[in-house]
């Protein structure tokens, strides 16, 4: 049957999670390799979960004995492993395209063949202060240093605004591989979810996102201010972009508009990803959804990926105290035409992802309108 084949997915956060409802809606069974109780295993209950780490060899081998296919939550996962079990099950996207994607100069000197726009960009081999000095005469300041891999939230990243910088920088990331990107003068951050299936690339509508240190905080989507031509155009280049890759399923792409209205690919992620929440409540399939069908060769209607009604993402990040992020989902609870999402994971930290709110309404403006006290309340709590 259409529905029998079984997913396996490594991680059981919330974009795991939010994966388990899609799989449960089409009675799809989905087989997750995290910790006991994770916020994907709360809500399935059946005896082919495996408990263990994704980046452990034999955890991941378990998984691939209780799927059909494979994919991910995350890419910071073991790709040896999948390259290994890739005979016995199909790994969506392909091990390759994880590997590549999850060192992110790696991932950029391969979208570089394809004619990407992206920052310009220089590989540390020593890591010391004089070739990151000489670096900076090539880039000049501010530059951002980053760190190849196990990047997330911005942690892995240092803005480097002068010489004088330097050591500061690379004692806050050492130890870690690096290079150094020039800065880009963004207006704002777009992003677009991409998804991959056998035979095409299709795409959700431009989305414009707000980080605040380094976190995302909004989704606005569609994009505000952007016009037609260039939501046009940022589908175009995160098509482009995806396409380089091998496998099926979602991609996340993060790009820069830039002040003369040209775009710059910031970086890619080959799975669910944050901006792409909205789609829950704002289209007809969400991106969890299309990730499902996408791997498990399913129709996606081209249709089913258009907004619906603009939407305005929140996210519910950890404050200062373990219960902040439950007070900003219960002002949510008065506010009409939000939908809140709470992943369950425990206590709070600060800068943690707890949960998300997502107002839909008949235009942007009546959207930002009903969030904004909510955003309020999460401005409050972060304080
Ligand atoms: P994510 O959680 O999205 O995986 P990350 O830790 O991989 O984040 P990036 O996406 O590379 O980090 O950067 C995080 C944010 O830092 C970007 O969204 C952008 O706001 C800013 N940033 C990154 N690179 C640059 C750059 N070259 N110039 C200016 N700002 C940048
Ligand atoms: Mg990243
Ligand atoms: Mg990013």
């Amino acid at each position: 049957m259409w529905n029998s084949r079984k997913v396996g997915i490594l991680g059981g956060g919330q974009l795991g999670r939010m994966l388990v409802e899609s799989c449960n809606r089409l009675n799809i069974q989905a087989n997750v390799l995290d910790a006991e109780n994770s916020p994907a295993k709360q809500i399935s209950f059946h005896d082919g979960h495996v408990t263990g780490s994704f980046k452990e060899r034999e955890a991941v081998r378990q998984l691939a004995k209780s799927c059909d296919v494979m994919t991910a939550e995350i890419e910071h996962v073991d790709t040896y492993a999948l390259e290994e079990v890739a005979s016995d099950v199909q790994v969506e996207p392909s091990w390759q395209a994880i590997r590549t994607i999850q060192n992110k100069f790696n991932q950029k000197e391969h979208l570089r063949k394809y004619g990407i726009p992206m920052a310009d960009h220089r590989e540390l081999v020593k890591n010391t202060p004089e070739e990151l000095a000489e670096i900076g005469e090539q880039l000049g300041y501010p530059m951002m240093l980053k760190s190849k891999t196990m990047a997330y939230d911005g942690r892995g990243n240092f803005r480097v605004n002068s010489k004088a910088d330097i050591p500061e920088a690379l004692e806050a990331l050492k130890d870690r591989p690096l290079y150094a990107e020039k800065w880009a003068y963004f207006k704002t951050e777009l992003a677009v979810m991409v998804i991959k299936t056998k035979d095409e690339v299709l795409s959700y509508p431009t989305v414009e996102t707000v980080q605040e240190d380094s976190i995302c905080k909004l989704v606005y989507a569609p994009a505000r201010n952007v016009s037609d031509k260039i939501n046009q155009e940022a589908q175009a280049l995160a098509r482009k972009a995806v396409a380089a890759f091998e496998g099926k399923g979602a991609f996340g792409v993060e790009m820069f508009l830039l002040e003369d209205n040209n775009l710059m690919l910031c970086e890619i992620a080959s799975r669910i990803h944050n901006s792409g929440h909205y789609t829950i409540e704002g289209c007809a399939l969400s991106q969890f959804d299309s990730h499902i069908r996408a791997i498990l060769d399913l129709p996606i209607p081209a249709k089913s990926l258009e907004i619906r009604q603009p939407s305005v993402m929140l996210n519910i990040i950890g404050g200062s105290a373990p219960d902040t992020h439950l007070k900003a989902a219960e002002a949510a609870l008065s506010i009409p035409n939000a939908a809140i999402h709470l992943y369950s994971k425990g206590a709070a930290k600060p800068g943690r992802k707890m949960g998300h709110i997502t107002v839909t309404a008949a235009t942007m403006h009546e959207a930002e309108t009903i969030i904004q006290p909510l955003i309020d309340v999460v401005d409050k709590i972060r304080a």
